[in-house]
């Protein structure tokens, strides 16, 4: 299973590959650009070019671009719907111009609309990404969120039912799991059996192979607070024995793992890589 962690792009999108080489990463995630502004500069060609060298040659795979935070699939308020849109469809083409094969997105928030109106919008922003012929090189993983305030996306069905969508509509997205996300929105994997059985939901709420990528964060939150706050590895709510569990299912392992836990130095997700490693050394 190719492990990694979410580099910076500090310097331009081609810096972050050395980062991730430099703490012996085989998958990467990073951002595609500013993730909290809507100021939006088209990526130099050349700087693209410049990536897929360098990822190449580092032979990282896979390559994961997450999502603009300001961005909202699911917003009432019709101008940021569309701006919305059109920027997730920019970062898509980022995504695409540097050989990215996933863009993780988040679902947003529909306020107090509720979830039947935040299906119907999220379901209309995908089919204009289909109608526009994006999608295709880079594949849209849909990540589950851990269900705070009026986010929506925190259930793996409501996220099956838009996968389904977009498949009727022409495209293939797929799912991001995040643990930590999982975790504080109720779902429990703390024993074998319940880890067996969240697998079992993940296939048939979201769909059977539609995991691209894992998000491995612990949780400062407990089972079902819905607070989206990572912790290291082993060191949280969900601790070391659930990830031993959950990481060594046969359908979980063949998923690309991206760690997304706390950071001030590079000894952090040196520390946090050597865990995971050593977790799924364990076997279950
Ligand atoms: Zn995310
Ligand atoms: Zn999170």
């Amino acid at each position: 299973m190719p492990l990694g962690v979410h580099v910076s792009i500090a310097g331009g999108v081609s810096k972050s590959v050395e980062r991730a080489v430099r703490l012996g990463c085989d998958a990467m995630q990073i951002f595609g650009r500013n993730p909290r502004s809507w100021i939006y500069t088209p990526l130099p060609e050349a700087e693209a070019v410049l990536f897929r060298k360098r990822r190449k040659e580092a032979g990282i795979s896979p390559v994961v671009v997450h999502t603009n935070y300001l961005i909202n699939l699911t917003a009432p308020d019709d101008a940021i719907f569309h701006k919305s849109i059109d920027m997730f469809k920019k970062e898509l083409g980022i995504a695409e111009a540097i050989g990215a094969d996933y863009l993780v997105t988040h679902l947003g928030s529909p306020q107090d609309m509720g979830p039947a109106f935040a299906l119907k919008r999220v379901s209309f922003a995908l089919l204009e990404v289909a109608k526009s012929g994006l999608g295709r090189t880079t594949r849209v993983l849909l990540e589950n969120t851990s269900g705070s305030g009026s986010g929506f996306g925190s259930r793996l069905d409501d996220i099956g039912r838009i996968i389904r969508g977009a498949k009727d509509n022409g495209l293939e997205t797929g799912l991001c799991f995040d643990t930590c996300h999982a975790f504080a929105a109720g779902y429990s994997f703390s024993t074998r059996k319940e880890a067996d059985s969240l697998v079992e939901r993940i296939e048939t709420e979201a769909g059977r192979s539609i995991l691209g990528a894992i998000h491995l964060n612990d949780s400062r939150g407990g089972l079902g607070s819905k607070l989206d706050r990572h912790a290291d590895i082993g060191r949280g709510a969900i601790g070391a024995e659930a990830f031993r569990q959950f990481l060594n299912h046969p359908e979980i392992k063949k998923a690309p793992m991206i760690l997304e836990t706390p950071k001030d130095s590079d000894e952090d997700d040196l520390r946090n890589l050597a865990e995971v490693r050593r977790i799924l050394g364990q076997g279950r």
